[in-house]
């Protein structure tokens, strides 16, 4: 038996479809067919800019691998410009999947975090500090 895939373009109660809709404005850096990119409304640097997909999909689990190539384009055309506008010195870019990792709107998106040298903030590895006390070995095993 087949299984059923429901694809769902848009949410009405998402604030993101909203902004792609026009219903809410933004401030866009980069938009093509598939995406747009704006600035975030409560920055965490300057430039911080949010890319999304215009079709509606909570998380990267629910998103098609076509989404997921075009809003990665996307991400890339948006640092380019982010570049442009205020040479940063390198970026962070990253994902909140899910509530328990921070994710707030259920549309995904992906964080360009501008930074710059001295400017306080860490990598990646300053999200999380809880790697448990497995050896890396044995939970290689999980895997397979
Ligand atoms: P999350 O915590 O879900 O990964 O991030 C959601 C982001 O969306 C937050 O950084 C928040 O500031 C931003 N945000 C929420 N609502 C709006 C909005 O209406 N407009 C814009 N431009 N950003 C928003
Ligand atoms: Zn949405």
């Amino acid at each position: 038996m087949g299984s059923i895939t429901t694809i769902i373009l848009f949410s009405m109660d998402c604030i993101f479809c909203k902004i792609v809709a026009g219903d809410i404005p933004s401030y866009t850096v980069y938009s093509d067919g598939s995406a747009v990119a704006f600035l975030d409304i409560f920055p965490h640097a300057k430039g911080h800019t949010v890319v999304i997909h215009k079709e509606h999909a909570p998380r990267v689990e629910d998103t098609t691998e076509q989404a997921l190539a075009q809003v990665m384009l996307a991400v890339k055309k948006s640092m380019e410009k982010i570049q442009t506008a205020l040479a940063p010195d390198g970026f962070n870019v990253g994902i909140n999947d899910g509530v328990v990792a921070g994710q707030a709107v259920p549309h995904l998106h992906i964080h360009i975090l501008p930074r710059w040298k001295n400017d306080g903030g860490g990598s990646v590895h300053s999200i999380i500090k809880n790697s448990g006390s497995e050896k890396v070995a044995d939970v290689f095993k999980l895997f397979n």
